[in-house]
């Protein structure tokens, strides 16, 4: 199963906002640039995040985005879930359907995998993302270095 972009780019954003320091309120631009992802992308994430309570974003001077303690308690899976939607992992009716559609015990198979891989992600926080080594490794990132060090 392959996760859509926006899906890693959310997780991404919010391990990044994770190890923020308190003086280090990061702007949407740093962040895309931390990450290596396009800003447009970044800045969609970033708004769909803001929107479920994750992240709070501020404006101007002082400003810039920081996790809020709902999104350093969410659970992967449930990020997971919010952006990959609940479409099945094969699309077996829409514009050509698949003969097999209306009786494939496959499909339910299919399914309940899916159900498997989300409930996997359930129990792990994007706090517990940023132990090491990931957190170390994020924070000796050179512009987020520099963010921390200040
Ligand atoms: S074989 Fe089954 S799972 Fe695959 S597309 Fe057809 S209905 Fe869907």
């Amino acid at each position: 199963m392959r996760l859509l972009r926006s899906t890693d780019l959310a997780l991404r954003v919010l391990m990044r906002l994770a190890v923020a320091a308190a003086a280090d309120n990061p702007t949407t631009k740093q962040v895309a640039a931390d990450m290596d992802v396009p800003y447009t992308h970044a800045a969609k994430v970033v708004a769909e995040l803001q929107h479920l309570g994750l992240v709070d974003a501020r404006r101007g001077r002082g400003g810039g985005l920081t996790l809020t303690e709902r999104g350093r308690a969410a659970s992967v899976g449930a990020v997971v879930r919010t952006f990959e939607g609940d479409g099945d992992v094969v699309e077996c009716e829409g514009e050509k359907p698949c003969p097999l559609h209306s009786g494939c015990r496959l499909r339910g198979a299919l399914r309940r995998a899916q159900e498997a891989f989300f409930a996997a992600l359930d129990p792990i926080t994007v706090a517990d993302m940023v132990t090491a080594p990931t957190g170390p490794l994020l924070l000796s990132l050179p512009r987020v270095r520099a963010a921390t060090d200040d």
